[in-house]
């Protein structure tokens, strides 16, 4: 160990879960439930693991009530197919969809709200792209706690984990994965609060570090979301699936970009140009407002791009409208309380008398570490890693392919989270003791870097110039120029990194040592995702090239992105699972390569 760094003792664990988000806690939970005695440690890089981004989550989750008289599973997944710009797995289509009831039951017997009709039964909400009988009309499928529902799911799955004794470690960072061989065995930890650097060694660790939304310069993601997980993923010689697909939400606030959830839309919110008239009809003919997210985010830019924007003054940003004043009292206050109060608090305007400015907003990344459908890690030869699992928003199995669905995130956390832990039970009856002679290299010799770093650049005007240039090469429209232009500028940005000095150089709670090595996370995640539309040369989904706008058939696989250590970026391919249509029968040509008109 370094001589500037202070070294704590190592913990033992059974199962480490490195990120307390939704995915991780309903994981943390089935295992508990199942088997009381495993020994599980969380880590979260903030100060209580409720803080986690899935406590954000408004809209809610899509599923099928195996009663409903008119929607039926298959819909949901032909919806889920057709989203995807055909490249979602279908194993993954089908196994989430077919246990998604059975997890709103575990849910509510465990305490969770979900809100209710008149008559006492589930309520629901529409949502862009869902539809029943293929395609015909809206469907109501989304089940939802008021507009809270991610904190619904956090306070049931954190009091479960809690009550069955998993223990959080709060503030401390994963900052390297430990491997023995090629089995992976626990993780190099920063606690912050304490300024020490330790070892958790387990026999089994799963990933669920969220999204990577701080790539951007308008974004609904908050601050954690640095990528963490991917980069981490990427150190260790593990491929990045897909990282080029990327979602951006149609309605971010303008200025702070903080989303305005597609529930108003799906209560009757409707969008408006400058000249205050429907524009979604040209569009998508059928599903209007409600089609999925990356055809009206693309909808709303061309608006802009055609002068029919708006210009906000106070942030130099053109952004459309959406219209709420029609809606009653009862939606505004009630079912929509929280998101409605967004717009008093941050932009000052009241939803019931005024239009409300939106644009585009990075949300969502579909791509991530590519797993098999129990969550377990896969290596560039598609090779399950011993020992080290994926789930919730930085992993892959893929169950988006290249646009997800609205309300099919947090469907994805509490069933992928199940999956996984039932294969980590599974996995820690024979799994080896947690050793490793590892002492984390690779994390000592970048924090000694960036303490001893000389140079008088500003890291935050850096992270500044890599968001921008990420939204505006890489975001809802590229084009081949653009995005050579990103991967120049990011190499730039690297070496200005490796150059600036930081002001402080105590380890405990410095959070300026902590940005600079999140800094470093999001100039590889910026990376793999700029070199990965570049390679893709055709429009998919969220990733539009103006200069390839069709979907090809030659592209029709996934991604699997990985990163030398000199940064050369290499290309690898997992074909797209395509077990629904091959199965035949009833409605397997919905599931080929399909149209994607709404
Ligand atoms: C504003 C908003 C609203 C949304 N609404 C919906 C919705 O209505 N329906 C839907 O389906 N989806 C929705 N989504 C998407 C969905 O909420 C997220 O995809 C999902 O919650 C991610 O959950 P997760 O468990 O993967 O990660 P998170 O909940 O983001 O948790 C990640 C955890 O990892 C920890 N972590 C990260 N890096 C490290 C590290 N290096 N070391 C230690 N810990 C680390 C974090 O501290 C955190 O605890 C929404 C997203 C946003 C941003």
């Amino acid at each position: 160990m370094n001589r500037i760094f202070k070294k704590g003792p190592d913990f033992y664990c059974d199962l480490l879960i490195i990120g307390t988000g939704g995915a991780g806690l309903r994981c943390a939970t089935e295992v508990l439930e199942k088997r009381p005695e495993t020994s599980v440690m969380a880590l979260t890089k903030v100060s209580h693991p409720q803080k986690s981004h899935t406590s954000t989550a408004q809209g809610g989750l899509a599923v099928v009530d195996p009663r409903d008289p008119v929607d039926k599973n298959i819909f949901h997944m032909f919806d889920t197919w057709k989203g995807s710009d055909c490249t979602a797995d279908q194993n993954i289509i089908k196994k989430i969809i077919e246990s998604s009831w059975e997890q709103i039951l575990w849910l509510e017997n465990r305490g969770m709200h979900f809100s209710r009709d008149i008559e006492g039964k589930l309520s629901k909400r529409t949502f862009g792209g869902h539809t029943l009988n293929f395609g015909e009309s809206l469907a109501y499928r989304a089940v939802f706690e008021a507009d809270r529902t991610g904190k619904g799911i956090m306070d049931t799955t954190w009091g479960e984990a809690l009550k069955r004794g998993i223990r959080f470690l709060t503030q401390s960072i994963a900052t390297e994965l430990l491997f023995t061989g090629n089995q992976c065995v626990g993780s190099v930890v920063f606690k912050q609060k304490e300024g020490e650097f330790i070892r958790i060694l387990s026999k089994a660790t799963i990933i669920a570090t969220g999204g990577c939304g701080q790539v951007f310069k308008v974004t609904t993601n908050c601050r954690q979301n640095t990528g963490d997980g991917l980069a981490l993923a990427l150190q260790a010689g593990l491929p990045v699936m897909d990282p080029e697909a990327v979602q951006f939400h149609p309605t971010g606030i303008v200025g702070p970009g903080i989303l305005a959830s597609e529930a108003l839309r799906s209560e009757g919110g409707v969008l408006r140009n400058k000249d205050l008239k429907p524009f979604m009809e040209r569009y998508a003919p059928k599903m209007k407002d409600l089609a999925p997210r990356d055809l009206v985010s693309r909808a709303i830019e061309t608006e802009i791009r055609q002068g029919r924007g708006v210009l906000n003054p106070d942030h130099g940003i053109y952004h459309v409208w959406i219209d709420l004043r029609h809606l009653s009292e009862y939606v505004l206050d009630m079912k929509l309380g929280e998101i409605s109060h967004f717009f008093n608090k941050f932009v000052n305007i009241n939803p019931k008398e005024e239009l409300c400015p939106v644009c585009p907003s990075n949300h969502y990344h579909m791509g991530g570490i590519p797993t098999t459908e129990f969550g377990e890690v896969q290596n560039g030869s598609q090779d399950t890693v011993p020992g080290l699992f994926a789930i919730g928003e930085c992993a892959a199995a893929s169950f988006h392919g290249f646009n997800r669905l609205a309300a099919n995130s947090i469907l994805e956390l509490i069933t992928m989270g199940k999956f996984a832990g039932e294969r980590v039970l599974e996995y820690l009856k024979e799994a080896p003791a947690e050793t490793s002679k590892a002492e984390g290299e690779h994390t000592l010799s970048l924090f000694s870097g960036y303490l001893e770093a000389q140079g008088r650049d500003s890291l935050g005007r850096i992270r500044e110039a890599m968001q921008t240039m990420m939204t505006g090469k890489a975001g809802v429209f590229r084009t081949e120029a653009g995005l050579l232009e990103a991967v120049e500028g990011l190499k730039e940005l690297k070496d200005r990194a490796a150059k600036t000095a930081l002001s402080t150089r105590g380890l405990i709670m410095n959070q300026e040592l902590v940005r600079r090595w999140e800094l470093d996370n999001l100039l590889t995640v910026s990376m793999v995702i700029a070199c990965a539309a570049l390679n893709r040369r055709e429009s998919r989904g969220a990733h539009y090239r103006e200069d390839f706008p069709e979907r090809k058939n030659e592209y029709n696989y996934h991604t699997l992105t990985t990163m030398e250590e000199s940064g050369r970026i290499e290309f690898g391919k997992r074909p797209v699972d395509m077990s629904i249509l091959e199965a035949g029968g009833g409605h397997a040509q919905k599931f080929g390569m399909i149209k994607r008109e709404y």
